[in-house]
């Protein structure tokens, strides 16, 4: 029923350009024959056909132009004027009404024309304007859909009209159409507590009720998957050109990844800063013990203190050296001089020294063959120190280390193998990023500032060879690193 009443609605119809041709045809030709039964069938007299037939054809022509366009008139008339004439030639007229009659039809005609033109034509304008109206609203919506930011459009009440694809990818739920910000319940709970914030918090209700825009509002929240996520939300009123609030829009970004990073650097700081200021004390007291032991001219226990002095004093070296490094990595100024030389004897000088300075832990040298390759001797001794360091390092109950040498048609592969802790699945990929440490900075167990595999995977890197690793929690783990021949 509906369907039909649109159909025959021509208000339903403005904006939708597609004409008819056939209706206004069978309607016109159905009203010709409906006159013609009227006037033979049911009062029978053919001079019945009167006055009331041009009101008909006039309402129809008004109709017909209104509903199809100038097309739509224009059939009209045609078949009312032909109706016309049908009737001055089919009925009883004298010579005299018959040239009165073809007169008057003809200027009748002339009138439908024009009246089908001017209706035809400014329904064809509306629809044009609606049209274009329309193809603006689409293309808008196209670029809303596909912007990088969570975007909520809403009336001055708060009453959602348009959100945006990304929104539902950042806050993982779609709005209900319907939903007024502020007033219903809201979707979001808070990543602390775990319960929902107030409405009110919404910052688009804030927005409309201090009439000016809040932004940078960062909320930190639980998804209902359970994620916690960190976004930041820009509100804005909209006003019309009376400055009277018609609308409200937000902007919602993701910033997880930065407040993470943040988290990250703020660690940082705190983990750098005790670093230094372990071997900056014991310099501290070793000095002063030293002082003490030379007043008391005891030289074995003085030249004792002075070694202490000097590890404490490497330990500061290496933690700056790490720290420049990074920086040198940041500004893309960590060169190489690359040189050809065996790594099977840097290997062994590294684990002689190295094994020196543990006696829990037994490093063996698996293979010991010569191999030559073309790199920067530096930089893969400092890979190797550190690859080795943390294998002592994360193996605190001791026993045996294995370092290998291995070669295959285009790489060398260097490992180093441990029997410690271990780094579960899920770490594996991460410790090799900037700062990421497996234990959290406030129950940390190991010393250290998480670069040191950060900056061995960049060189690695630079000499377009890889480092990766294999382990298991609780057993242990091997570090691989290739270098191409
Ligand atoms: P640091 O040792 O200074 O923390 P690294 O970049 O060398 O930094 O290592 C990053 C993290 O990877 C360490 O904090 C540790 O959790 C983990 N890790 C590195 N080597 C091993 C290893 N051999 N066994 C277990 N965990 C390791």
């Amino acid at each position: 029923m509906k369907k039909i009443f649109n159909y025959l609605n021509p208000i339903e119809r403005l904006g939708n350009n597609e004409y008819s041709f056939i209706f206004p045809l069978v309607a016109n030709v159905a009203l010709c024959i409906l006159s013609e039964v009227y006037s033979y069938g049911i009062v029978h007299d053919p001079m019945a056909v009167g006055t009331y037939i041009i009101f008909i054809n006039v309402a129809f022509i008004i109709y017909f132009s209104f509903r199809d366009g100038i097309s739509g008139g224009i059939i009209s008339t045609i078949i009312t004027v032909l109706y016309y004439f049908y009737i001055i030639y089919n009925r009883p007229y004298d010579k005299t009404q018959i040239a009165t009659g073809i007169d008057t039809a003809l200027s009748i005609g002339v009138i439908y024309i024009l009246l089908a033109i001017i209706i035809g034509w400014l329904k064809q304008t509306i629809d044009k304007l609606i049209g274009r109206e329309a193809n603006e609203k689409l293309w808008l919506q196209l670029i809303l859909q596909q912007l990088a930011v969570g975007v909520i459009i809403t009336d001055n009440k708060g009453r959602v009209l348009q959100t945006n694809n990304q929104l539902e990818n950042i806050l993982g739920i779609k709005l209900p159409s319907g939903y007024i910000l502020g007033k219903d319940k809201h979707l979001i709970r808070r990543s602390s507590t775990n319960i929902p914030f107030f409405a009110k918090q919404s910052s688009i209700y804030q927005a409309l009720k201090a009439h000016k825009s809040i932004i940078r509002k960062e909320f930190a929240m639980r998804r209902n998957d359970g994620k916690d996520i960190f976004v930041q939300v820009d509100s804005s009123v909209i006003r019309n050109k009376n400055n009277r609030i018609v609308a409200a829009a937000s902007i919602i970004s993701d910033i997880t990844q930065e407040k993470e990073l943040e988290r990250q650097k703020d660690d940082f700081l705190s983990m750098a800063s005790h670093e230094l200021k372990t071997p900056i004390t014991s310099l501290k007291m070793f000095i002063d013990l030293q002082t003490q032991q030379l007043k008391e001219n005891d030289a074995t226990k003085a030249v004792y203190y002075n070694e202490r002095i000097r590890d404490q004093a490497n330990r500061l070296k290496e933690l700056t050296n790490d720290l420049l490094d990074v920086s040198r990595i940041q500004t893309n100024k960590l060169g190489l001089k690359t040189e050809d030389f065996d790594i099977a004897e840097v290997i062994h000088d590294i684990v002689e020294s190295i094994q020196g300075t543990t006696k829990a832990h037994k490093i063996i040298i698996k293979n010991t063959k010569k191999q030559i390759v073309k790199a920067d001797r530096y930089r893969i001794y400092q890979v190797l120190v550190n690859l080795l360091s943390n294998a002592i390092k994360y193996s605190p109950r001791g026993k045996k280390i294995f370092v290998q040498i291995n070669k295959d048609k285009n790489s060398i592969v260097v490992s180093v193998q441990d029997f410690g802790i271990g780094i579960s699945k899920s770490q594996q990929e991460r410790i090799f990023d900037r700062l990421y440490q497996v234990s959290e900075p406030r129950e940390r167990t190991y010393p250290g500032l998480g670069l040191g595999l950060y900056i061995s995977k960049e060189i690695v890197e630079r000499h377009k060879g890889n480092l990766w690793v294999e382990s298991q929690k609780g057993k242990g783990s091997t570090f691989f690193f290739s270098l191409p021949l």
